[in-house]
């Protein structure tokens, strides 16, 4: 009876640890703390291996004697594994401490641990993670760090590539920015560097190397100089090609200017402060779509229709340019480039400096503009994988390493999400 009970309980420490190289010593909860706390002990073909390569070493001495790794929580209490951490003399290494088959090296949580806060960082909101987990969101990042290394190591995510999206992405108020590589044709992220401008490009062509540079047959970009350099220099079979939204946003840019200039004529006149009080406050019913006008913006855009017609004229070629997409999506390729041109016909002689030197804009890029209305390359997905990657870049703030933020967005976007520990992925 009494050994039927032994090989029980071994049965349910075994279930608690849940790793197969490791053995159940004994388990205990300590009151003042309330954490459970299992000791265990690597099976003995686990044992004495490097840390860094897991080849098998002579053991060098005890090291800093026993360590503990947190590991899932077990009936709402916090669960540790504690073990002896000897070290090891490595052939490649050196002198370091033994590998242990339930955590990473230098980890000082489980592997499980790990997966289950990637699975959390990417599915649910930080606040959510840092609470469940208890853990503060700064060792998230490093968590995500360790777990994003080993889960690429076994992957190409550069294999078969042939249309790419390059994007720089600024964050920390635009004085940091990282370049982003977007598949066109399997919406996911498949490289990322912190930093922008020509090196940073260059070592993602080095990654991909000469061959598959010179397989890549279009790639879209905004209009930055030093991606057109690059991509000429590296990929000179690839059609370049400009992606929509970026185009839009230039609009958006140019109608944000003529705004600020109405509003600063408005102002010196002096006539009517009421004019330049509503000018100001006009930025949202600009901006916005006019499908997605609430009724209070529409009457706003009317006001400013009967009220400054020379702003309302840039808002109607802001969204002429918006339109030819539309049209692009609607009526074919040939339409849209026949309304490109009839917008720029419209923008050169419009008197409007903003829009004059958007059009002027336009004709610098139009190749690339057309590129990408004739491939159909860019659309909306590819914008929502950008848009997607700014708010994770967002989130990822509080990380205190850009290999951090990099980790979040690669495993959101990277086509490998992570499942929950010990579970069949769905
Ligand atoms: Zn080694």
């Amino acid at each position: 009876m009494r050994r039927e009970n032994g090989v029980r309980f071994t049965t349910v420490l075994n279930a608690l640890v849940g790793c197969e190289q490791a053995v159940p010593e004994d388990v205990w909860v300590e009151e003042e703390s309330q954490v459970i706390v299992v000791a265990v002990r690597p099976k003995s073909r686990a044992r004495r291996r490097c840390g860094i390569c897991r080849a098998r070493c002579p053991r060098f001495d005890g090291g800093a004697g026993r360590r503990r790794w947190r590991h899932l929580d077990a009936a709402g209490l916090k669960l540790y594994l504690e073990a002896d951490a000897p070290r090891v003399t490595c052939r490649r290494h050196g002198v370091v401490v033994a590998a242990v088959p339930w955590a990473r090296h230098d980890a000082g949580h489980t592997r499980d641990f790990d997966q289950q806060v990637a699975w959390m960082a990417t599915e649910c909101s930080k606040s959510a993670t840092a609470q469940v987990i208890r853990t503060a969101w700064r060792t998230v990042g490093a968590i995500l760090t360790r777990h994003q290394a080993e889960a690429d190591a076994g992957i190409d995510r550069l294999a078969g590539l042939r249309r790419i999206g390059i994007d720089e992405i600024s964050y920390r108020k635009g004085q940091k920015y990282m370049t982003v590589v977007v598949d066109h044709t399997t919406r996911r992220v498949v490289w990322m560097a912190d930093g922008h401008g020509k090196d940073p490009l260059r070592s993602f062509f080095d990654a991909l190397g000469d061959e598959r540079s010179l397989r890549l047959t279009h790639i879209s970009a905004d209009g930055a100089e030093w991606i057109a350099d690059v991509v000429a220099e590296r990929a000179p079979n690839a059609v370049r090609a400009m992606d929509p939204f970026h185009v839009v946003a230039w609009a958006t840019d140019a109608l944000d200017a003529e705004r600020r200039a109405a509003w600063n004529r408005a102002r010196h006149q002096a006539t009517d402060p009421e004019l330049a009080r509503r000018l100001k406050h006009s930025r949202h019913a600009l901006w916005k779509n006019p499908e997605d006008l609430t009724d209070r913006q529409q009457a706003k855009l009317a006001w400013i229709a009967a009220n400054d017609p020379r702003l309302h004229r840039a808002y109607l070629l802001k969204e002429g340019l918006r339109t030819i997409y539309r049209i692009a999506a609607d009526e074919g390729a040939e339409a849209a480039v026949q309304a490109l041109d009839r917008w720029l016909s419209w923008a050169v002689r419009c008197r409007i400096p903003a829009f004059v030197e958007l059009a002027r804009k336009v004709r610098r890029h139009y190749d690339a503009i057309l590129h990408a209305i004739v491939e159909k390359l860019s659309n909306g997905l590819i914008e929502s994988t950008n848009t997607k990657t700014r708010l994770i870049i967002r989130r990822g703030f509080g990380f205190h390493t850009a290999e951090a933020i990099i980790a979040l967005v690669m495993l959101c976007l990277g086509g490998n999400r992570p499942t929950l520990p010990r579970r069949q992925p769905a």
